[in-house]
């Protein structure tokens, strides 16, 4: 009896290859749908380069974990050059890595009959092609993000941008300032590779069978209805581990992978001493750095607010002002790296200073911890906008004209978030966003109906 089921098992048709971004702002989505994906029936490789395998532990059950090369697989992008070297070096190496993954998959009951891919390897969508099988693309950023990628290749954002036409009005969006644009629209110049890989996504989205994005519907419904029937963005998030939202019996606490080793639990101790909602976090994210200039202007705004600080630094300490955090003895903790699903989801932590990386603002969001953004570039200006317009989930902070977030500006935005007027108005829109957010993923959800209906098409070839 077991036998002929476990049989039937392996011939089910659901066999999918997940090929993130080897970023951790990429690698932590992709593996979540990985697990969920897996989680609902299907077979899943998780297919990433040799140098992240290494920080994948424990190995996630029930997920295959094979290697991709990008042609650096010592070092992976560090190693390269420059990122276009990385980039065309990851196409023409992984194209090929790709394609002996799935003809070494066929030998299987059930061979792979689907690529989900990030955005960042638009190439994989041509080995899908090859061997005729499914193509979804999983965009990283959120949908209203990607509508603005979208209006360039449609041609009504022409580069170079005149700013003398701002505010601008487009489909679904709130009107847009200058500085609200994300950084690769507004200084192009800055990081043409990322920028050219960008756009190349929504050249050929129209091409994949699916192209998920990791939001969900509630979160962006302006947009979504804005835009139906005229492109296909699926939403499917947010791609928090189940355990954060609202399903604890889900088990995880944490995506799985770690290019940092987070530091000992030393700091989950020290939020136990904490009263609720009385600790800050303030974290730039994975590539984000924090100049000597920044830093000193951080812990004014730290002294000035009177809060306790948990403060992830991931620069070498040599790089700490002279006498940096003297004085300050257990107000405030700094680690390199931690577990920052567990840190938001501690009842000690009532604000969350975040630089709005995409899985940063979903997470506090899904979570319900109201944040103090201060982006830096990428997709951060426009996050930044919704997270206090749109959302109403915190205070956006202004940079002077240096580019520094001065210890005054965080003092007032901590204020607005933990004690000031608006704050009962922010903490009560967030814990809105986080039922929304749980809603969204639970089953009949909308995010979860869309999972559900795309593994049902990949295992039964039904609609
Ligand atoms: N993160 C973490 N520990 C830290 C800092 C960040 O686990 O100390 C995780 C965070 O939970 C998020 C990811 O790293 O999932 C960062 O992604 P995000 O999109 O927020 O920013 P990026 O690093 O891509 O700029």
């Amino acid at each position: 009896q077991r036998s002929i089921a476990i049989a039937k098992m392996n011939r089910q048709k659901g066999n999918v290859i997940v090929l993130p971004y080897p970023a951790q702002g990429h690698i932590n989505p992709l593996l979540q749908f990985t697990k969920l994906l897996v989680s609902k029936g299907l077979k899943a490789t998780f297919a990433t380069t040799p140098y992240t395998i290494k920080y994948i532990h424990p190995s996630p059950p029930h997920i295959t974990i094979e290697a991709i090369s990008d042609g650096f697989d010592e070092g992976g992008c560090k190693h390269a050059p420059t990122v276009q070297a990385y980039l065309d070096s990851y196409k023409s190496v992984g194209s090929k890595s790709l394609a002996e993954l799935i003809v070494k998959l066929r030998d299987s009951f059930s061979p792979v009959n689907c690529i989900i891919y990030d955005s960042m390897l638009p190439w994989a969508l041509d080995v899908a092609k090859q061997f005729g099988i499914y193509g979804a693309v999983f965009l990283t950023t959120s949908a209203s993000v990607c509508s603005m990628y979208w209006q360039i290749k449609l041609g009504h954002l022409n580069f170079p941008l005149d700013k003398g036409v701002f505010p601008i009005s487009l489909p679904g969006l709130p009107p847009l300032q200058f500085s609200d644009l994300p950084g690769f629209i507004a200084k192009p110049q800055d990081h043409p590779a990322y920028l050219a890989a960008v756009m190349q996504q929504f050249e050929t989205l129209e091409h994949n069978d699916w192209a998920f994005c990791n939001t969900f519907q509630e979160l962006e419904s302006e947009l979504m209805k804005d835009l139906e029937g005229v492109w296909q963005l699926i939403p499917v998030g947010p791609m928090v581990p189940y355990a954060y939202l609202n399903q604890p019996t889900s088990g995880d606490i944490s995506y799985g992978a770690n290019f940092w080793e987070p530091a000992s639990q030393k700091y989950l101790r020290w939020l136990e001493t904490k009263p609720p909602r009385s600790v800050v976090y303030v974290s730039f994210g994975s590539m984000g750095t924090t100049t000597a200039k920044q830093a000193q202007e951080i812990e004014r705004g730290l002294k000035a607010s009177k809060k306790y600080f948990l403060w992830v630094w991931r620069e070498s300490e040599d790089r700490l002002p002279e006498g940096f955090l003297s004085g300050l003895d257990d107000e405030v903790l700094v680690v390199t790296w931690c577990n920052q699903l567990e840190v938001l989801a501690h009842p000690a932590v009532g604000c969350f200073v975040t630089h709005c990386g995409w899985n940063s603002v979903l997470e506090a969001l899904s979570i319900g911890v109201p944040m103090v953004a201060v982006a830096q570039g990428g997709d951060q200006p426009t996050n930044s906008k919704f997270v206090e317009e749109i959302w109403g989930v915190g205070s956006r902070a202004e940079k002077d004209s240096n580019g520094v977030l001065t210890g005054e500006e965080l003092d007032r935005c901590i204020r607005d978030v933990m004690d000031g007027e608006k704050s009962e108005h922010i903490n009560s829109n967030v814990s809105k966003w986080s039922e929304s957010a749980a809603r969204a993923a639970s089953l009949g959800g909308s995010s979860e109906k869309n999972i559900s209906q795309f593994i049902k098409i990949l295992m039964t070839g039904m609609e």
